[in-house]
């Protein structure tokens, strides 16, 4: 899949979808957790991405579908170990990213202690775009960000909120994992997840990205 990016266009083909889990405070309360002291984070399989004007499909093995609207961050170039410091050089841009959850699977998972492998990672489940907008053109950490569903808005927020900043995820995460050009960092959603279901249509932005609309089958 293609996104715009500057006069041209991107290839998405991450080697990992890299997701935060409760880095807004709030979203950590209405899914009464505690703040994390440290980031959390899964991964979603690069065959859950789709692209706008593509639709996203409730699966029959769940009957609580979520939607959380997250800023997406593409990795410019390949980093290991890499420093707060030099962080951002790794940034290539920046997009919207839906983090589809089988809510209903997430809290079988919660309560058995099992990965949250099935319930973030179906076909799907990862909704991209309308564009990639370089790193040199956005303050990310001061961006509205926020969903709507048939026209009604269920997130609103501001990337200010998130409790782990970009440098210290890209320093985190590269402390585990190497981080290869086309990576995606999931930031995390703020407060107001809410249930999709068929037939809706679900219009997601971010302030100096644009917006995402995609429809759910
Ligand atoms: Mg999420």
């Amino acid at each position: 899949m293609f996104l715009p990016f500057e006069e041209g266009e991107l290839e998405i083909r991450p080697s990992k979808i890299i997701c935060l889990g409760k880095n807004y405070a709030k979203h950590a309360k209405e899914m009464r957790s505690e703040v994390p002291k440290d980031p959390i984070i899964f991964l979603k399989p690069p065959s859950s991405l789709i692209g706008p004007g593509e639709k996203i499909i409730l699966p029959k093995m769940s009957k609580l579908v979520h939607h959380e609207v997250e800023l997406a961050v593409i990795i410019g170039k390949r980093g290991k170990n890499v420093s707060q410091e030099d962080a951002m050089q790794y940034v290539l841009g920046y997009t919207i990213l839906l983090d589809i959850t089988a809510r209903d699977l997430q809290n079988i998972a919660r309560e058995k202690g099992l990965p949250w492998t099935i319930c973030k990672g179906f076909d799907t489940f990862a909704p991209v775009g309308p564009r990639v907008v370089a790193a040199d053109k956005l303050d990310p950490h001061n961006l509205e960000i926020g969903l709507k569903v048939n026209g009604e808005i269920r997130q609103k927020s501001k990337t200010s909120e998130m409790i782990f900043k970009i440098p210290k995820l890209i320093e985190y995460i590269s402390s585990i994992m190497t981080l290869e050009p086309g990576d995606i960092i999931a930031t995390g959603t703020p407060e107001g997840v809410g249930k999709l279901e068929h037939g809706n249509v679900v219009e997601a932005w971010i302030e100096g990205i644009g917006e995402l609309r995609v429809e759910v089958e």
